[in-house]
């Protein structure tokens, strides 16, 4: 697992050319929070408002859109809308239909492997969603995350 820290997203913002401010600074400290876990950009909104009342959902936007073009966070579309996350391992993000939490589920390297074993393709992305009932609203007792 590689360790992350605040630093990490605050170099990736500086060699993507934007300066630290303020308010940038207060999303990287939301974002840094969030392991393990998902937000969308109004999730970092209502939190930072909070902080930096200024801030504007655009601002965050853009923060969070360079992060993950710096490769340092994930994101990926479901329930029509766009989710971040650190979680950079291979994983499934499962979404219950039910009460709509995400819980990363881990994927079979097998098929990364299988599919890296095909001439010319290398898998550099995954965006797996798969839907289903949690382990809370199946009423399955014990197992409590
Ligand atoms: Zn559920
Ligand atoms: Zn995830």
């Amino acid at each position: 697992m590689l360790e992350m820290s605040k630093e990490y997203y605050v170099n990736a913002l500086r060699e993507s050319k934007f300066k630290i401010t303020p308010q940038r600074l207060q999303v990287i400290k939301y974002v840094n929070s969030k392991t393990p876990g998902h937000f969308t950009a109004e999730d970092v909104y209502q939190s930072v408002r909070k902080i930096e009342p200024t801030i504007t959902l655009a601002t965050i936007y853009n923060i969070l859109k360079a992060l993950r073009d710096a490769g340092t966070i994930n994101s990926f579309e479901a329930n029509g809308t766009t989710w971040f996350e650190t979680n950079h391992e291979f994983h499934g993000n499962f979404i219950c239909s039910n009460c709509g939490k995400i819980t990363d589920v881990p994927i079979s390297n097998e098929l990364i492997n299988d599919l890296n074993s095909l001439d010319g393709f290398t898998v550099e992305n995954v965006s797996l969603i798969l839907s289903g009932t949690c382990e809370k609203c199946s009423g399955v007792k014990g197992k409590q995350s």
